[in-house]
């Protein structure tokens, strides 16, 4: 699978604290209340860390091991601290292309969502160097799960169900403390064994507080959700909510169970999208789009709900777990885990093989 890059958005300062009572972009007060109070937690973090960060060169108190990732911001080292030794996992953001801020923002998203099973550890310590920042989590050694997704064939048997509850468990965590992740990607889900059995997830960059004002400044992507690519509620820009990684989720699942992307992006234009719009208007099976043919009932009803075009109806993260138990593909017999052969059926036209 490619390394599609981030959903691009640009940010109005701060949460919708002023939106309108009679138009508040779909949220409820409630919900609204506690991304105000996200949005404040979250300052008053900022402002703490960056009296305590430490001004150090990187290779003046840890050793580099070897590299363990590069994304579109920052790159991941295995370093080992000089003194005790300890492996630990460096992200290092450079200056000339962040700033002070989002560097804040990241690393307290990581500390404050604490320690969660399905989340990466993160260890407390800010790094301001001459030329870039850094923090510390915890290394997971196994890759991300895009080296797991087989082109047009999808994670091994098994492991999409686990890969799913893992990060709907996590993704719940973060919205339950009134943030919204905007960033899942199977590069940001990091695999903690050679059988893709755990899960965590990783790089908090675009996490932030439920009701920031949003608009989409690059192109669409498939994990982009519809309501991100028509034009915004507000003046201002879309408040964002959960149903922005619920949809983001359904989408790494298709990607997951089938090796394929649904569509390049959710706009009807796309004609992989318009075929779904269609079949979803009108379930008959000569309608099911080509890509979907693998998909058992069970994972065409999870992939229904979670990608539902629109974020009212569209079923939250946790549906998941709804629908384990039940095979997700169709040459899947009764465990998810013990298919046969799969590939030709799940196979859309999309695979990475097409160089996407
Ligand atoms: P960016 O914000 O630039 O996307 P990421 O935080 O996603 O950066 O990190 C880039 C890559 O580094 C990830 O896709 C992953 O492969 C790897 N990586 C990130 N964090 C860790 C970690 N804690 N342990 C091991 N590898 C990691
Ligand atoms: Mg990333």
């Amino acid at each position: 699978m490619p390394d599609k890059p981030s959903v691009e958005t640009k940010e109005e300062a701060g949460a919708a604290e002023n939106g309108a009572e009679e138009d508040l972009g779909g949220l409820t007060p409630e919900e609204l209340r506690q991304g105000q109070e996200a949005a404040l937690a979250l300052e008053g973090m900022m402002a703490l860390s960056t009296q305590s960060l430490v001004q150090a060169e990187v290779e003046d108190l840890y050793q580099l091991e070897r590299p363990l990732g590069q994304g579109r911001y920052g790159r991941v080292l295995l370093v080992t601290h000089r003194q005790k030794g300890t492996f630990l996992a460096l992200k290092q953001l450079p200056k000339a292309s962040t700033s002070l801020r989002s560097f804040l923002q990241e690393f307290c998203v990581g500390l404050w969502l604490g320690s969660h099973p399905g989340i990466v550890a993160a260890y407390g310590i800010g790094l301001e160097s001459a030329d870039s920042y850094s923090f510390l989590t915890e290394p997971v050694l196994h890759g991300d799960l895009i080296s797991f997704i087989k082109p047009k064939v999808g994670l091994p048997p098994g492991a999409a169900p686990r890969v799913a509850a893992q990060l709907a468990g996590a993704l719940e965590h973060l919205h339950g403390l009134g943030l919204v992740y905007r960033d899942l990607k199977p590069e940001n889900v990091l695999v903690c064994d050679a059988a893709c059995r755990r899960v965590k997830l990783a790089d908090f960059g675009h996490t932030r507080p439920r009701g920031t004002l949003l608009r989409l400044a690059g192109p669409p992507l498939p994990y982009t959700a519809p309501e991100l690519c028509a034009p915004p509620p507000l003046p201002a820009g879309l408040p964002i909510r959960p149903g922005l990684d619920a949809w983001a989720l359904g989408v790494l699942l298709f990607c997951g169970l089938t090796g394929c992307f649904p569509w390049d992006r959710p706009l009807p234009d796309d004609p992989f999208y318009g075929d779904f719009l269609a079949w979803r208007a009108e379930p008959r099976a000569p309608l099911r789009p080509r890509p979907w043919l693998g998909l058992a009932p069970a994972a065409d009803a999870l992939l229904g709900g979670l990608l539902d075009p629109r974020p009212g109806d569209r079923r939250p993260v946790g549906s998941v777990t709804e629908y384990l138990g039940r095979p997700w593909r169709l040459r899947e017999g009764g465990e998810e885990g013990e298919e046969g052969e799969e590939g030709e059926e799940g196979g859309g036209e999309r695979g990475v093989e097409e160089g996407e």
